[in-house]
């Protein structure tokens, strides 16, 4: 294997990564972002390797009871259907005992047949005992003590694995996001001499990206967690050096042994900076992979007009060249796999032609999930006075958040008070192929999170790639993408915290006043909306410009 290696490649570290949605190792935005990025690679033959978990039963199939109730199901799916199992062992030191390591490979092809690896870590093996033998089972598991053993297995198993299969020459570790951290007490151990450790070294070889400005979603172990779970293996005093509050927090150790750091959209830097002052945070975008995101019907269009797309999705930049005929039937060939699948679904009789809005995300309080259904009498009414609609939601809670969970049955319980007038349902197991499929086939994108929480967020970005405009917060991602009445709308000002009721005005106000009324009566202008989220976000806002900012600002400068 070593000759024929390249002489410099970037190792990739993900507690997630979504590349299949047949292979259930994510659990939503992150996981995906890793596989669109590593898919990017294999495009632009950019030497890298991933490195993950096996997540074995996968995140959770949801199904959602009559009354809204979201119950987890384990996923089940046959990892040598997908994956080689390899020949090389590690081992990592967890609570004083050797704990084995087994690796798993995937294949990812490019368009020019290039592959990119990503290798999946597994403890299910025979000479572990039982409890190591779960901690490959679960994507974050609640358990505090079990997702440190994940993340020390992630980061040094993931380091001592790589070299085992025969990687001598990684120029970049780049951790997403914190759950990697800890390849850099590994990273140090091999810099130890007599007079210490060489920091610098270490810096040199490592980027960070952090995902999240909700300080509550940084990745955080009590000291004395740590001191335990490493045992007599603690490489070196990092306790000492990173207990705050008692407390080590994932991001600083990741920030701190890093040259290059970023966030993922230019208002996530700004949130980032202020949270961490203390370090150099640069942003870079984030973007989905273009080919994968976008349905047959557009394909085709891009093909007939832009040939090599799939290579370079800038050239969607000329979008607004094709006719609007053909952009209406595509749009209108891919809402209908849609409908039908709601219909099959749910039995509600959506139609094609009627305006479609489309919820699909995380269910968690600050996403707001049901800001829309505030005030139903008013939405009654801009249905029976403007123009019909149709509603379609999806997304999973994440098993531990109560909170969420309500929110699901609250957003079910307002869905049949709206029974007759307005068509609207919950769609169960929000995965990448319901995504795809939701993504493409609705007329509007509506995201509502309370500011300045959505790091960037990428299915707006999804939604692009198939014509259809955004109508959002500006927050993340679509403070960069949102022209007025260009590429869609805004909800609400850019203020950080800016109060709900300017919110609600904009939500109803350019629904009934706005949006509805060009959807019905001014077609003409609503293709341009149409072309221009094409032209301008879809041509941008995707992984294969985002890697290349990644090669040229963190990766090989
Ligand atoms: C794209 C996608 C996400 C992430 O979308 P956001 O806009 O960042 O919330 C999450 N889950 C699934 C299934 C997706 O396809």
């Amino acid at each position: 294997m070593n000759g024929s290696l390249e002489n410099k490649r970037i190792a990739y570290f993900s507690m997630e990564i979504g590349f299949d949605s047949r292979v259930p190792t994510y659990s939503g935005g992150l996981g995906i972002l890793a596989g669109d990025t590593l898919k990017a690679c294999a495009d632009l033959k950019i030497p890298i390797i991933g490195i993950t978990l096996l997540a074995e039963s996968g995140y959770f199939f949801q199904k959602i009871d009559e009354e809204g109730n979201q119950i987890e199901m384990p996923t089940n799916w046959s990892k040598d259907d997908f994956l080689k199992l390899l020949p090389v062992r590690v081992s990592v030191n967890i609570e004083g005992k050797e704990v084995q390591v087994q690796v798993w490979e995937y294949m990812m092809k490019g368009f020019d047949g290039y592959s990119v690896p990503l290798y999946f870590l597994d403890t299910n093996i025979d000479e572990n005992d039982e409890y190591q033998r779960t901690l490959t089972h679960y994507l974050y598991g609640e358990d505090k003590k079990y997702r440190l053993c994940q993340e020390i297995i992630l980061g040094i198993g993931g380091v001592r694995a790589i070299e085992a299969l025969g990687y001598n020459n990684i120029e970049k570790y780049h951790m997403n996001e914190g759950h990697a951290s800890l390849l850099v007490i590994e990273l140090l151990e091999r810099t130890k001499k007599e007079n210490g450790y060489d920091i610098e070294a270490v810096r040199k070889q490592c980027i960070f990206t952090t995902h999240t400005p909700v300080p509550a979603g940084h990745d955080k172990f009590s000291c004395d967690l740590v001191r335990n779970v490493f045992h007599s293996a603690l490489p070196f005093e990092m306790p000492e050096m990173f207990c705050q509050d008692d407390e080590i927090n994932m991001t600083l150790i990741g920030m701190n042994f890093s040259h290059y750091i970023n966030g993922v959209a230019k208002r996530h830097q700004e949130v980032s900076r202020e949270m961490f002052p203390d370090y150099k945070i640069n942003f870079i975008t984030n973007g989905v992979h273009s080919f994968s995101w976008t349905a047959d019907p557009f394909k085709k269009l891009y093909d007939k007009y832009f040939p090599g797309w799939k290579q370079n999705p800038f050239f969607l930049k000329c979008a607004l060249s094709i006719p609007e005929k053909e952009i209406w039937e595509a749009h209108q060939e891919a809402k209908k796999p849609l409908i039908d699948y709601v219909n099959r679904q749910e039995n509600v009789g959506m139609d094609y032609d009627i305006f479609t809005i489309g919820f699909a995300r995380r269910v968690t309080p600050y996403k707001r999930a049901d800001l829309l259904f505030t005030d139903i009498n008013r939405l009654l009414e801009i249905n029976e006075k403007v123009g019909k609609i149709q509603i379609i939601f999806a997304g999973k809670a994440h098993p531990q958040d109560v909170e969420g969970k309500e929110l699901i049955k609250s957003v079910f319980s307002r869905i049949k008070e709206l029974k007759d007038k307005i068509k609207a349902v919950y769609l169960e197991n929000y995965d990448m192929k319901l995504g795809k499929l939701i993504t493409s086939g609705v007329d509007l994108w509506l995201n509502n999170p309370l500011r300045p929480r959505e790091a960037s967020g990428t299915s707006g970005m999804k939604a692009a790639h198939n014509a259809i405009p955004s109508f959002s917060v500006l927050d993340g991602w679509w403070i960069e993408g949102h022209i007025e009445n260009v590429t869609g709308w805004s909800i609400g000002s850019d203020k950080v915290e800016a109060p709900e009721d300017k919110d609600l005005q904009d939500l109803y106000g350019k629904l009934e006043k706005i949006i509805i009324p060009m959807f019905y009566n001014q077609r003409s202008e609503w293709l341009n909306i149409m072309k221009h989220s094409i032209a301008i976000n879809a041509s941008f806002f995707n992984t294969h410009r985002m890697i290349q900012q990644y090669v040229t600002n963190a990766y090989f400068k």
